[in-house]
Parts: structure tokens; sequence; C-alpha cells
């Protein structure tokens, strides 16, 4: 019914394409743009979507690659999914600053690593979306431009977990808050530095590239531990309240990571899973899930230290 009443320019540019293996979609397709399979895209594609079988976009100028957010291809949900992401940290933003923070007293400083950390998703967010969106360029120069982007966004994504975690764990004690944020500036400035090595965006350096942001993020137990021992141990109020919250955050991470990794479910559905399901789009889902739990952490986090001031002999701002 519905193709009947399209005008001959578009049922002209409708294609079907198989989703999944079970069934048939109908798909618009802008002019000049079309879908092709694993063998006839060009070799700088082939990085980081392995097992997907066909749904590739490629060969595209830019209008084009931006036209492309519209159609269903092997990208599309990567992309929504990020650019909602995207908007949802923008949304948190405004409501924090018009009424999360103003209404629990929220000091200048509150403010500022509000702003850095939700600052930082929204570029991770935007990082990637640019990366999904333009990796089909014609340009070879283009798209992998695009993917050291991304993968410097997903550094800026960890500074933002990073500063907001540090700063209220350790909120009653100055100096060890400033050793590890410096210590953490210094460590995502390295991973920026190794980005510029030549080799870096190389199909040979993906297990590099994994170690460099498995060690940058798993670093983040020695403060979580230290942050347990100067609290009073694991008895303490403050640990109790805290620590499931930080461990639902290393259970999210842990399983986004594994998904990234072990390449699952497609390793076992090959071809099944191109536009919905595949491992890719359930690590970006993870990543956002993983950042508004830990922007919600930060928030209850600052609420209890607005509501139970630094006990005096641990106060040393
Ligand atoms: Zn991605």
């Amino acid at each position: 019914m519905l193709l009947k009443k399209m005008p001959g320019k578009l049922l002209k540019t409708a294609h079907y394409i198989e989703l999944g293996s079970y069934q048939n979609w109908p798909i618009l397709l802008p002019q000049k743009i079309r879908l092709y399979t694993y063998e006839q895209i060009p070799l700088f594609l082939l990085r980081k979507t392995l097992t997907s079988p066909d749904g590739y976009r490629a060969h595209l100028p830019s209008k084009l690659c931006l036209r492309s957010i519209f159609i269903l291809s092997n990208e599309t949900v990567n992309i929504w999914s990020h650019l909602l992401g995207f908007l949802l940290f923008l949304s948190l933003g405004i409501n924090d600053v018009s009424s999360v923070l103003p209404s629990s007293g929220a000091s200048r400083e509150d403010y500022v690593i509000y702003a850095i950390g939700l600052f930082c998703f929204q570029v991770c967010m935007l990082c990637s979306v640019g990366y999904h969106l333009f990796s089909c360029h014609r340009s070879e120069k283009t798209s992998r431009r695009w993917l050291a982007l991304d993968y410097a966004g997903i550094s800026v994504g960890i500074l933002g977990c990073y500063v907001p975690g540090i700063f209220y764990a350790f909120y009653c004690n100055a100096f060890w808050r400033q050793v590890y944020l410096l210590t953490v500036l210094s460590l995502i400035l390295a991973v920026f530095c190794a980005q510029i090595h030549p080799r870096y965006l190389s199909n040979d350096w993906r297990l590099i590239r994994m170690a460099i942001f498995f060690c940058v993020a798993g670093i983040s137990v020695i403060p979580a531990c230290h942050w347990v021992w100067l609290t009073g141990g694991f008895m303490s109020d403050l640990v109790q309240l805290f620590l499931p919250r930080i461990l639902v955050m290393y259970l999210i991470a842990g399983s986004a990571f594994l998904f990234y990794v072990t390449k699952i479910p497609e390793r076992y559905f090959p071809g099944q899973v191109n536009y919905v399901g595949a491992s890719h789009q359930l690590w970006h889902l993870l990543v956002v899930v993983m950042f508004y739990w830990w922007h919600q952490t930060a928030v209850h986090i600052m609420h209890f230290r607005h509501s139970q001031p630094c006990p005096p002999a641990a106060s040393s701002s």
C-alpha cells in the first residue's frame, strides 16, 4: 500500500535488503547511495567491522555520508545510539545547571566538575557518531582521520569518568585528589601521544590499542582501593553506600569491553546480526549506560557530601 502511494522517483530507489537471515525490510535509499558486501568494500573499511558480510556504505562524498544517516546500513544503530547518547548528556547538562546543582547548593567547583564530565561524554559521543558516519567516505585519508578522532573520543570519555570520580572520592583529601587528577591527566595525555604514532591505527596494533584502553580504565582500581582504605575500610558507612555503585560501574564497563573484544554474538551467528544486535552496537549501548550510571553516581555522592561535611581531622582543603 505504502509503495503504491510513493512518487515514481522514490519507487525507483526502493531496495529490499536482507535483515538478518529471515526477514525482508523495505529500505529507501537516497539516490547514489547503495550498500555493498564485504568483498566489495575498500580495504581500509575492513578494520573494525570484520564479521558483517553486507550492509556496508562505501565510496561516498561528505554530503552523501551525512544523508546516509537516514538509511538502514550496518552502521545505522552505531550512529543513532551515540547521537541519542549525545542528546541525553546534553539534556542532563541542561537539567544539572537549571535544577540539580542549584537545588543541592552546589559550589563553583561542583559546576566545573559536572561541566568537565558531561562535556567529555558529549565529545566522546560526537567523535563516535562522526566516525561511524564518515568511515564510508571515498577518501581513505578522511576515513582514517575520523577513526583517529573516534579513538581520541574514547580517551576523552574515560577522562570524563575519572574527573568526577576522583573529585568526589577524595573530596576530603585535597592532596590525594590532586595527585590522582594529575596522574590521570598525564595518562590520558600519554595515550594521545601514542595515538599520533603512524602505526596506531593499523590492524597490527589492534591488540595494543585494546591493551592501552584496558590499562587506562583498569588502573582505576588503585584509587578505588585507596579510597576504601582512606574512608575506613569496608565497614564504613560511606563505602557501604557507594561501593555497590562502583562495582556495578565495573560490571557495565567489563561487559562492554568483553563484547568489544570477543565480537559476540556475530561470532556465533555470522550474518544474522549485521544490522541489529552486533557486538559493536552492544558496546555502544553499554558505553551510554555506563556514562549515565556514573553521572547519577556523581549526583548521589555530591548530595551526600553537601549533607555530611568532611570530618575536621581528615579535611585538608
Ligand atoms: Zn563505535
